[in-house]
């Protein structure tokens, strides 16, 4: 079986074509910059990675390109028909609260997709445009949408609910959603299956840090509590998000500095977090070096963040009652080593104990406490794609 999956951008569209017997990637690409005249797509196959130059008006001419001329083309192409695809997943950032699982795509789960666009104005329209692509390039695939916010629905109410007047929920349904549920339900799992230990047993933190980062407790294999909320914005400092503020700074700022809702956004999303402290990158491999230098504000930029994650995983032990494993991972956990060990420093008196010689590693499925350590420390990579084509999958054998 195979399976492709489709992660829609405003102006971007990734796939990946999944044999799911092997569970390996056949092939992947990325089409960027649509709707403009400079549009690319990237391929990445057989080890070699290869750009091609190639405009297109809108996502259905970007999906007819990917399929005729990639997929079943004649130089890169590894299918030779369309029957040779089971089915189609795509990535849905937001399902707010209809959706606790994936769903097969239909007029009405589109509707429902519709509806939350409010809650992700930037996500849930491209996902949609990838959606009515497929429709109209290939109208008889399957297809099942997945959400990433669907692994946090399980959350207690006291965990997702803001201390605002009631109604709020009830109208708006202002409340915490979360992100990421994908790669946190995916890490929570691999890392059960390596300690050979049944999800159920374990009390698990998942740490997501990547551009986007996130914090999940993870009890009886159910997400109970998250740190982003009502949108990605909220939770950890990030690399260029502020996540959670006092909100009369928000209020204050727009009152003092005569901007409007949409300039205040811009920068809570895009000036702020470490980008915002250091003033010198988003990227955290830029402040380290900045760090190395002695660059104060780049010092300051990642002990703040350093601290906010330890103190969220310290929170987090309250909303499960204990922990057993922590687990890093996402672009910034799987590859920054003394980012790491910064935060588990945080956490010794806890008895949390990093072993430098392991940890000294990127990208790798490893355990990185001693053997001494109260608390067991992981670094997994994550696969949101596969979990992906997995639901996507086992939506569609039924
Ligand atoms: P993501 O959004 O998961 O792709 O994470 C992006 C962030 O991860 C970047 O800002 C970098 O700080 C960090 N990162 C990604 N790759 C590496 C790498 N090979 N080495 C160190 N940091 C990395």
């Amino acid at each position: 079986m195979k399976i492709l999956v489709l992660n829609c951008g405003s102006s971007s569209l990734k796939y990946q074509l999944i044999d799911m017997e092997t569970e390996t990637v056949i092939t992947k690409g990325t089409y960027e910059r649509i709707g403009m005249n400079n549009s690319f797509i990237t391929i990445k196959q057989d080890e070699e990675k290869i750009r091609i130059e190639h405009p297109v008006k809108n996502h259905e001419k970007a999906l007819k390109f990917v399929f005729e001329d990639i997929l079943m083309g004649e130089k890169y192409g590894k299918i030779n028909s369309l029957s040779e695809i089971d089915a189609i997943g795509h990535r849905i950032v937001h399902g707010g609260e209809k959706f606790s699982k994936a769903a097969i795509v239909t007029d009405e789960v589109i509707e429902n997709i519709r509806e939350v666009i409010p809650l992700a104005p930037l996500h849930n329209p491209a996902a949609l445009l990838g959606i009515e692509a497929c429709k109209s390039v290939v109208p008889n695939m399957p297809m099942v949408v997945v959400f990433d916010t669907a692994f946090h629905q399980t959350m207690p109410k006291e965990s997702y609910m803001y201390p605002l007047p009631y109604d709020f929920y009830e109208k708006y349904k202002v409340r915490k959603y979360g992100f990421h549920g994908t790669s946190h339900r995916y890490v929570s799992q691999r890392v059960a299956d390596i300690l050979g230990k049944d999800i159920k047993d374990l009390k698990i933190i998942t740490c997501h840090l990547g551009q986007g980062a996130s914090i999940c407790a993870i009890k009886d294999g159910k997400s109970v509590n998250t740190s982003m909320g009502l949108t990605p914005l909220g939770g950890i400092g990030m690399c260029a998000r502020s996540g959670d503020l006092d909100p009369s700074v928000v209020t204050y700022l727009m009152e003092n500095l005569k901007i409007s809702s949409k300039e205040i956004n811009d920068i809570l999303n895009k000036q702020s977090g470490v980008l915002g402290i250091s003033g010198v990158s988003a990227d955290f491999r830029d402040v380290e070096a900045a760090k190395d230098e002695g660059n104060e504000r780049a010092i300051l930029a990642i002990n703040m963040h350093n601290r906010i994650v330890a103190e969220y995983i310290a929170r987090y032990m309250v909303s499960l009652q204990g922990l057993d494993v922590i687990v890093f991972t996402a672009g910034i956990g799987e590859n920054q080593i003394r980012i790491r060990k910064g935060i588990c420093d945080e956490l010794k008196f806890l008895g949390v104990e990093i072993d430098d010689e392991k940890n000294n590693t990127r990208g790798e499925e490893i355990e990185i406490s001693t053997q001494n350590s109260k608390i067991k420390v992981f670094v997994i990579p994550t696969d949101e794609e596969i979990m992906i084509a997995r639901d996507t999958m086992n939506l569609i054998k039924k």
